[in-house]
């Protein structure tokens, strides 16, 4: 039951943030909700649940539309594509999926057209695989000052992925990656503090290492049917 794993993961979240030397009220879950239904979504909401993650609009669209509660925040979370913006600016609280200058721009466009700032983060690609969204690190800092310049988009952090590993520990050296290159960004004059990064398998890793928004989808919903 969702209720019961919410509140399983955040003993866990909370568990690990202590174990750093963090404050457990620092990171947040993201509940990723892709492909599951509003039943178990309405669960979710009645546990106190008020944050999910989905990766495709058409769906996440449908679901918004469906389901209402007070402070419920909708996060983009997947590749998203030029003409899919219109849809996404001021549908959704924060888009973690950021990855380059058109699509930084066409949001831009549309918050701007909306009367909004879009709050966004900019995914980083840490690993070689060709199949994954973000932006190489060479190309980060580039990027990062093209959207600082864009007034109606709000950066606030950097998001990554990092493949998939049975082992956590295996995904940790690049959580760590990402949060030094958050910190020599800072120290360069950006303004970064969210980091999200974890999911149902690594979380708890990547809270040790720094993680303020940790997307969970199938430790809350079990495993996702396509
Ligand atoms: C699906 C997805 C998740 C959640 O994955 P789980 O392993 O089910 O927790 C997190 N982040 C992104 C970008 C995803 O697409």
């Amino acid at each position: 039951m969702p209720a019961d794993n919410i509140a399983k993961i955040r003993e866990r979240i909370a568990a690990a943030a202590e174990r750093s030397g963090r404050d457990p009220g620092d990171v947040r879950l993201v509940a990723v909700s892709k492909t599951v239904g509003t039943d178990l979504i309405r669960q979710a909401v009645e546990a106190g649940q008020r944050v999910f993650g989905e990766n495709r609009v058409q769906e996440a669209l449908e679901k918004i539309a469906e389901i209402r509660a007070p402070g419920l925040e909708w996060h983009m979370i997947g590749r998203l594509q030029r003409n899919k913006a219109k849809f996404v600016a001021g549908t959704f609280s924060l888009v973690h999926s950021v990855d380059s200058a058109e699509l930084a721009e066409e949001l831009q466009k549309h918050a701007e057209k909306k009367g909004i700032v879009q709050r966004i983060l900019v995914e980083v690609k840490l690993s070689e695989e060709e199949t994954k969204g973000g932006v190489g690190a060479d190309d980060l800092e580039a990027l990062l000052g093209l959207i600082t310049g864009l007034r109606n988009l709000r950066l606030e952090g950097l998001m990554t992925v990092p493949p998939f590993f049975p082992d956590p520990e295996a995904a940790r050296p690049y959580f760590r990656r990402l949060r030094e290159m958050r910190d020599r960004l800072q120290d360069r004059g950006f303004s970064l503090p969210e980091l999200s990064m974890g999911m149902s398998g690594d979380f708890e890793a990547a809270v040790e290492e720094g993680a303020t928004l940790v997307r969970v989808g199938s430790a809350i919903f079990g495993e996702r049917v396509y």
